[in-house]
């Protein structure tokens, strides 16, 4: 099969691997009909993520047919649609039974990660009965490629982490991909205002028309003055952190009301400055995490009904093997006006 390669930092390449085998009676060997890129991809290609070595194939979102199944799979035949889970899980581990799969003790985040991912013509998952979702009849596949990972982190771990609940005013700092899946599904529990905080103007036209209320195109202080004035001087009841750097958790932390909930959603690689002389008294709450795909169900009948329309996030498209040009132009997201790009084989 042809697949993306990771050399080390900055280098991949698009090149011949072995096909992928069943290994375990619970493996399925899935046949890639579209892909995408995350950012987290970009994190790996820049050597923040150690633990991919040179040799490791891309990618960890994606829809397929199956091609094979071990003997052990019981959901899935040879044929079958599906959706990839970003988050690989047992099912039957103390984490997966607290519904906490991204800590499986056999799965979480490994797809592209620890194994083979999802940017080549196939795939191995290890545990398809619960890492897969059979695809209805008539789906759009392409928009259920952003139920892999990008819907359900905004949802699960901006949106219901931060509780956010009828009338709240909600400011989500970071309009990419994660930022915009937030406010798509913030948008179930009706809040009162959606403030979108981003430098890049385009992407907060684009946040409008998925439903923002106002848009504030700054940074550091200029940004919390904005949004201060914006609310009385009140503050938000949520701030949903989508970027995962210093300067837009201290955003994030300088503009909450009393009794306000912080989601942070950015994969952070460095400390940040966590101000608890301002915040003790201030009854918030601060939230983490890594997402645990259990909403993936409920997200897929959301997209059925038309209650949401994930397509809307696709700004790009390409044939499977023009990867490395899809990256560049992902890489480029301000110059390109890239969100999500997809692949389809
Ligand atoms: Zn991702
Ligand atoms: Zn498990």
């Amino acid at each position: 099969m042809k697949a993306l390669l990771y050399g080390g930092p900055g280098q991949k390449t698009w090149t011949e691997k072995a096909d992928p085998v069943i290994e375990k009676p619970t493996d399925a060997v899935v046949r890639i009909t579209h892909t995408t890129i995350c950012g987290t991809d970009l994190h790996i290609l820049k050597g923040d993520v150690p633990a991919v070595t040179p040799g490791r194939v891309l990618g960890h979102e994606g829809v397929g047919v199956v091609e094979q199944v071990g003997s052990a799979v019981r959901n899935f035949k040879k044929g079958d649609r599906v959706l990839i889970s970003c988050i690989t899980s047992c099912g039957s581990c103390p984490n997966c039974k607290r519904q906490m799969y991204s800590h499986c003790d056999d799965g979480g985040w490994i797809l592209g990660h620890l194994i083979d991912g999802t940017q080549a013509e196939l795939v191995r998952t290890p545990h398809a009965d619960n890492s897969l979702y059979p695809i209805p009849a008539g789906s759009d596949e392409e928009a259920l490629v952003m139920l892999s990972d990008i819907l359900p982190t905004g949802f699960e771990i901006g949106v219901l982490n931060g509780q956010v609940g009828p009338g709240d005013v909600v400011a989500i700092v970071g309009a990419g991909p994660i930022g915009m899946a937030a406010l798509l599904t913030a948008q179930f529990y009706s809040p009162a205002r959606i403030i979108m905080v981003d430098l890049d103007a385009n992407r907060l036209e684009v946040a409008k028309k998925f439903g923002a209320t106002d848009t504030v195109c700054a940074s550091g202080n200029q940004a919390v003055e904005q949004i201060k004035a914006m609310t009385g001087g009140l503050g938000v009841d949520v701030a949903i952190e989508a970027v995962g750097i210093p300067a837009t958790f201290d955003v994030c932390q300088n503009i909450l009301a009393p009794g306000a909930r912080l989601a942070n959603v950015g994969v952070h690689g460095k400390s940040v400055d966590l101000h608890m002389e301002n915040l003790w008294i201030q009854n918030v709450t601060i939230s983490t995490g890594l997402v645990n795909t259990n909403t993936t169900p409920m997200l897929l009948k959301t997209v059925q009904s038309g209650k949401v329309d994930p397509t809307r996030l696709i700004t790009h498209r390409f044939p499977l093997n023009q990867i490395e040009e899809a990256y560049r132009v992902f890489s480029n997201a301000a110059q390109e006006k890239t969100l999500k790009v997809i692949l389809s084989s």
